[in-house]
């Protein structure tokens, strides 16, 4: 548990059981657990193959319950006279099955969306279809994206746009009179608190949304001008996601309310405070100001929100907004997981690699094997030099023509044996050089792992967001190895080199030996990489055509034998289906494939029936899908 702190990010939705599997909770202490080896023996036996996302659907319902049960908790302990209606930002996870989840979970709450974007309201409209349900529109607007939000107010939807820039409210007010009803405007104010953490740029002075001092002024004054001033019903601000400290929110909060207060003074009844999102998820377990973490807890969050606004308004002597949220990251985090299969690994140090050294080696091989064996004598970091030097020397004469390939590999090894000795005697010393921290970093292993980074991880290539990573079987046994993950595409940055840690960040992550059966092959060994359902599934992108991964959707049921069930598989991309992405028609490119056959036959380069058969495999892996299968 340590080893990966899963007892720190797992929110205690995800544990270890005592078989040495990985485990999940979706609801927390008040459910059953579900081993993810079973899930995964499932999936294979249902022909699927890897990576695979699992979603717990029932964290989702988990976590729409926690966030709004803490701010009525927040709301009954300051004695808050408003209520609290959360929407959920449905572009942190478009996908149908898990909005309507969160929906269906938050009906009791009267749980909203929120939308960015013209395809995100259309799919909003149609999935939010209670009379009163809460729509907030943010994003730049268009004619058409202002006709179909009025549509969703002419339907009985408490449909609110929110302005981002002031030419918008005046278009937003044409196209109303038009279609003749009151729009019910919110307006983004451009806070001069700013985040911290990676997505800071979404506030302060500089943002890209959200309307300055004074534009928010010429706003109330084409408001006023129309007669449409009870028209302004909600301020909203954003700070950005994932805000790791909670000062940042304190202050935020407290500037936004005097905003409201001050306009409500000037005459304008807003009715609703929205404090964007922002609320952050502990990825690394360290519950402190890291960039992947967060110093505070959910109640903690809604606690603060609650009693600033409630004190800002007592004090300013105005009416107690309804507080609207936007948390998006907060509520999908935790709910999915990647199981990826390992399929080998690069190891640096190998133990029992064949290569005997004898009387007569060449001088290079000599002087390292004499490094080597008086090691325990010797300064470490000037015997690491050494070595450096006798490596660097090799390569040198290599490139020379001096040195053959037989004595190259014995100065390599002898090198990694001694770089992984040097790194030992400095474990558990307050100081480690910088060089043997890098030294340190190049003895890891590194794992093929079926999956692509780009598909499925963007965030960490992109910006370095860290995500828990762990083995998800064998965890009662001590992992011997250290290595980073590399994936399957043909580009260098697909990689997983940074880890999370309580205290810093790990360059390697501690891995098993990859073990093999009977017949000579590797067994199988899955990592998992979790807390991946905030974004992640949407940005992902097709390089080098690694398409979408298989789904499969558990849900709980005492009723079932193993606690649970998998509702749905949703297959992931096929390599047909990823060319098509890109315009190639796939009869197209089967028409072009049997001339070339028909080609190879009549020049007898091919006999046709061996040439059907293989134009046959070609047609039929247009189906397969996109990444490795074993
Ligand atoms: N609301 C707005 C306006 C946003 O831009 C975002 C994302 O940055 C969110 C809500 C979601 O925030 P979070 O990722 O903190 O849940």
């Amino acid at each position: 548990r340590s080893l990966y702190n899963i007892n720190r990010w797992g929110a205690k939705y995800f544990d270890i059981n005592e078989a040495g599997h990985v485990v999940a909770t979706p609801l927390q202490e008040a459910g059953a657990s579900v081993d993810i080896t079973d899930v995964i023996e499932e999936a294979k036996g249902r022909g699927l193959k890897f990576p695979v996302l699992i979603r717990f659907q029932d964290i989702l319902r988990n976590r729409v319950e926690s966030i709004n049960t803490a701010f009525r908790n927040s709301i009954t302990e300051f004695n808050y006279q408003g209520s609290y209606r959360g929407v959920f930002p449905i572009k942190v996870n478009q996908l149908r099955e898990v909005v309507e989840e969160i929906l269906e979970a938050g009906k009791p709450f009267n749980f909203g969306l929120e939308v960015g974007s013209k395809p995100e309201l259309f799919a909003g409209l149609a999935l939010q279809n209670q009379i009163g349900s809460l729509i907030i529109c943010n994003g730049y607007k268009d004619a058409g994206f202002i006709k179909m939000a009025i549509l969703g107010q002419k339907l009985g939807k408490k449909v609110i746009m929110v302005v981002e820039k002031l030419e918008e409210l005046r278009q937003i007010i044409t196209i109303s009179k038009q279609l003749g009803v009151e729009p019910s405007v919110g307006i983004r104010a451009r806070l001069h608190s700013k985040g911290a953490g990676k997505w800071a740029e979404s506030g302060g002075e500089n943002a890209k949304f959200g309307l300055s001092t004074s534009e928010l002024l010429a706003a109330t004054e084409m408001l006023k001008s129309e007669g449409l001033g009870q028209c302004f019903k909600l301020l909203h601000f954003h700070i950005g996601s994932q805000v790791p400290d909670i000062l940042t929110v304190k202050k935020a909060v407290q500037e936004a309310s005097r905003f409201y207060a001050k306009l409500f003074k000037m005459g304008f009844n807003i009715e609703y405070m929205d404090v964007g999102g922002g609320l952050g998820v502990d990825y690394d377990g360290s519950r402190s100001a890291f960039d992947s973490s967060t110093n505070y807890t959910l109640q903690e969050y809604t606690n603060d929100i609650v009693y600033y606004v409630g004190d800002v308004c007592n004090a300013e002597k105005v009416p107690h907004p309804h507080i609207i949220s936007e948390s998006g990251r907060a509520i999908v985090a935790h709910h999915s997981m990647l199981v990826v299969e390992v399929f080998g690994a690069i190891e640096k140090i190998r133990s029992g690699n064949g290569i005997h050294y004898t009387e007569n080696e060449h001088p290079l091989v000599k002087e390292l094997l004499d490094i080597r064996k008086n090691i325990s004598k010797l300064n470490k970091l000037e015997a690491y030099h050494d070595a450096l030097e006798r490596k660097d020397d090799a390569h040198h004469m290599f490139t020379l023509g001096m040195l053959e390939l037989p004595d190259k590999a014995k100065i390599e090894n002898l090198y990694w044996d001694i770089g992984q000795e040097v790194v030992q005697s400095f474990k558990g010393q307050a100081y480690i050089p910088e060089e043997i921290v890098k030294l340190e970093d190049s003895l890891g292993d590194q794992y093929l792992c079926n999956f692509s980074v780009f598909q499925s991880l963007l965030d960490h290539w992109a910006l370095g967001q860290l995500f828990p990573i762990m083995p998800l079987s064998k965890l009662n046994e001590r992992p011997t190895r250290e290595g980073t993950l590399v994936d399957i595409t043909c580009d260098s940055d697909g990689q997983i080199n940074k880890f999370i840690d309580l205290r810093d960040v790990r360059d390697t992550l501690p891995l098993h030996k990859l073990g093999t059966n009977g017949n000579g092959q590797q067994e199988p060994y899955y990592i998992g990489i979790f807390l991946m359902g905030a974004y992640q599934d949407i940005m992902g992108d097709l390089h080098n055509l690694f398409g979408r991964v298989n789904e499969v959707h558990v849900f709980l049921d005492p009723d079932e034998p193993a606690g649970y069930y998998v509702e749905e598989i949703i297959e992931g991309t096929t390599i047909g289906q990823a060319l098509a992405s890109v315009q190639y028609d796939e009869n197209e490119l089967k028409r072009r494939m049997k001339a070339q056959i028909d080609e190879a036959i009549k020049s007898d380069r091919m006999k046709p029936s061996e040439a059907m058969r293989l134009l046959d495999d070609y047609e039929r892996g247009l189906k397969d899908y996109t990444y490795l299968t074993f």
